[in-house]
């Protein structure tokens, strides 16, 4: 089944096309409207005429996460404040976040891209699909609930978390269609067991699975214990959320929306592009938005490409499912994080920088993070009590800087390697 099978399963040639015209017209809007473009084309003395084909996208510069915020709130905004209707920050501190703008045409392709997603994954308008992805911190849910209306699907908003309740709602609302990070899917799981629900005793066929990486076993545990089949979809809030690529049913890779993004692959430390089928950073270049367009944004994922015909008919090309980074940027508990966010909150508390490391590990099927700062003459107390507040005061500032709750321990010099500020522990694949 698809939403819009003339683009899903439209030939190479056609693809090509359609992204040489989008291409041209997001260059020219980027270069009237955006200051920042231009200033990055002139200097490497690109016109948007200059473009004869896709690849002369590869004279011009990347940009970053860390551009993006430089240019707070809305520099990187390619129409006026009047046309946007839809904002969303996303939460990496640098100095400034990064603020995402959407026209009503943004949104629209949004939901369009959505419903193909979830056409994709096995839902139709007789579906009710039950959102349980936390509205307001990550963009997820909006894209999800405009394409699932779209279909004409049924909608439960009910956000995360309230693990009882959902179990309640999932098996009298007679959901078919669970959407969620498969961390909540588990806990989701656990608490059927906890309740004694049965999964035959309910409705559910679709799981969609996103907003943090998950290994194949996990898929396995998903699919068995709630009786669905699991596909994973893959996005970023500087772009739309979810509705970048997304698996069909055969499972072996997603699908990129190439009428609406350029995908590259490069080398994350020379910056080149690698041949097809190499491992490397995944870049995006947006050809469709309208009020924030993204010339060769470095996602910092590690993926690689496959061009080759997929068994379902689409013809947009595949990425391989994401575990793993280009940078020290992770993700848990659903939300991104840079090490930057933790070095800022504990430099407030600290009057300095010491070392220190994020180690990630899952418990339970529940991401946990301990911050480990490295004790020295910044921060250390004679007194047993004095110590101990400090402590007390880099754990309220963590954790009020990410959401939720860390762990802080302070320890010996020489306990972890200070060039290595992120540990991840979790298992993946
Ligand atoms: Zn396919």
């Amino acid at each position: 089944m698809y939403w819009d099978e003339r683009i899903e399963c439209m030939d190479r040639e056609g693809i090509e096309q359609v992204q040489l015209e989008n291409l041209q017209a997001t260059l020219n809007r980027v270069y009237k409207n955006v200051r920042h473009y231009r200033k990055v084309f002139r200097e490497v003395d690109f016109m948007p005429e200059d473009l004869q084909s896709i690849e002369d996208i590869r004279k011009l510069p990347f940009i970053t996460r860390r551009d993006l915020s430089r240019n707070y709130p809305y520099e990187m905004f390619a129409v006026p404040l009047r046309e946007v209707v839809r904002l969303h920050t996303a939460s990496f501190n640098f100095d400034d976040p990064v603020v995402i703008g959407f026209t009503k045409n943004d949104i629209h392709n949004w939901g369009e891209l959505m419903a193909r997603n979830l056409t994709a994954a096995g839902v139709g308008k007789d579906d009710v699909v039950q959102i349980a992805l936390t509205f307001g911190i990550i963009t997820g849910p909006f894209g999800v609930q405009v394409g699932a209306e779209k279909i004409g699907a049924s909608v439960i908003p009910i956000s995360s978390g309230r693990l009882y309740q959902q179990v309640k709602i999932m098996r009298d609302f007679r959901t078919t269609t669970l959407v969620s990070t498969p961390t909540v899917a588990l806990g989701l799981a656990r608490t059927m067991a906890e309740m004694d629900v049965d999964a035959n005793s309910l409705a559910l066929k679709c799981g969609i699975f996103g907003s943090e990486p998950w290994s194949e076993d996990t898929r396995d545990d998903l699919e068995t214990a709630l009786h669905v089949t699991a596909t994973d979809t893959y996005g970023l809030t500087e772009i739309f959320g979810p509705g970048v690529a997304w698996e069909c049913p055969e499972k072996g890779g997603l699908h990129i929306a190439e009428d609406h993004f350029i995908p590259e692959i490069i080398d994350p430390d020379t910056l080149e592009p690698l041949p097809p089928g190499s491992e490397g950073e995944l870049v995006l270049t947006t050809i469709a938005k309208e009020a924030f367009p993204l010339i060769r944004f470095r996602t910092g994922d590690l993926t690689r490409i496959d061009y080759s015909p997929c068994a379902c008919g689409r013809t947009h090309c595949r990425i391989s499912r994401i575990f793993k980074r280009s940078d020290e940027v992770v993700v848990v508990k659903g939300t991104t994080i840079a090490p930057e966010q933790v070095g800022q909150a504990i430099a407030r508390v600290s009057g300095g920088q010491p070392n220190f490391q994020l180690v990630i590990t899952r418990e339970a099927d529940v991401d946990q993070l301990l911050v480990m700062v490295e004790i020295s003459d910044i921060n250390f107390f004679d007194e047993m009590k004095k110590q101990r507040r400090f402590v007390e005061r880099l754990h309220r500032d963590i954790s009020e800087t990410l959401g939720w709750e860390v762990a802080v321990r302070l320890v010996e010099p020489g306990t972890f390697d200070p060039q290595k500020r992120v540990r991840d522990e979790r298992d993946f694949i």
